[in-house]
């Protein structure tokens, strides 16, 4: 009998269970300069059935959700553009104030705009940044924590981590370097499963 697998979005079972590596990716800064530390995190399971998978999918295709949360700053700054314009004293300063927040307003609108619309061309064809691979570790992403101390967390299908063809595509997704990838496909494909450590650091401290 198959095993079954509870989702851990609806608690449905008959789920199925996808191995996910995270990385954890540190920015210190010093000074002027800024440095990225990755490392892998922990590796996990996570069970998600189809249904949650489509829902996310279906979400991330409708746009509007995302639209509202882009607008929220460029709302917030043509707002405060009119608190300006009604609040102020009738001089020169006041309408260049006004013309400054009314322009950044509508800067910042457009390039988010053009940014999802071309994020919502990609999920509706499935490919570049989002293949449903890319779907399944978003929703992953989504029920698990995203930092661990001062790390961001990334997580990545395992069975992507150990295909070296996608590594190019993971860094352009996630940013994790390519060098790191290699580093973490070798060590999980060496382990043994259960010395498999979670959150083992790898060549910690190592510059990018
Ligand atoms: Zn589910």
């Amino acid at each position: 009998m198959p095993e079954q697998y509870i989702c851990k979005k609806c608690g449905n079972g008959g789920a199925t269970d996808y191995p996910i590596v995270a990385f954890r990716t540190m920015t210190v800064r010093s000074g002027r300069k800024i440095q990225k530390y990755q490392a892998m995190g922990e590796v996990l399971n996570i069970s998600l059935c189809s249904s949650c998978i489509d829902a996310w999918i279906a979400t991330r295709r409708e746009p509007k959700h995302q639209l509202m949360k882009a607008l929220k700053y460029p709302i917030l700054l043509a707002v405060l553009a009119v608190a300006v314009h009604f609040l102020g004293q009738n001089d020169l300063v006041r309408w260049v104030m006004c013309a400054l927040f009314g322009g950044f307003a509508l800067a910042i609108a457009v390039s988010e705009i053009k940014r999802i619309r071309k994020e919502t061309t990609e999920i509706r064809a499935g490919n570049g940044n989002f293949t449903r691979d890319h779907m399944i570790e978003e929703l992953a992403a989504s029920l698990l924590p995203a930092k661990h101390a001062d790390a961001h967390l990334s997580y990545v299908l395992r069975a992507r981590v150990m295909d070296a063809k996608q590594h190019g595509q993971i860094n352009r997704e996630y940013g994790i370097s390519k060098k790191k990838l290699a580093q973490v496909r070798q060590y999980l494909m060496t382990t043994p499963e259960n010395t498999v450590k979670a959150w083992k650091t790898i060549n910690k401290g190592e510059n990018q």
